[in-house]
């Protein structure tokens, strides 16, 4: 296992992505686990999160911002999809 754990590694490669597509914004370890804390329903889907994944409500491409509140948490299925049809 690294050293860090996984809302900093989350949060990093979120970040990272997004400076790389010249997204305004930056979210923080703490903003995402608490969200992921408190989150237990997949916002696309409605079912219980098993593996969880970061989304962007207004989607990056649209010009939505890396910040906290344009942040939803989704599950690994819905992520997948979403990639599929981004991609
Ligand atoms: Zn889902």
């Amino acid at each position: 296992m690294s050293h860090l754990d996984i809302f900093e590694r989350r949060t990093y490669a979120n970040n990272w992505r997004c400076k790389k597509k010249g997204v305004i914004g930056q979210i923080t370890k703490e903003e995402l686990k608490n969200l992921v804390e408190n989150t237990s329903i997949c916002s696309h889907c409605n079912k219980n999160i098993e593996k969880w994944s970061i989304d962007h409500k207004i989607p990056l491409r649209k010009g939505g911002f890396n910040i906290i509140l344009n942040i939803q948490i989704i599950c690994h299925n819905c992520n997948r999809d979403k990639e599929r049809k981004d991609e």
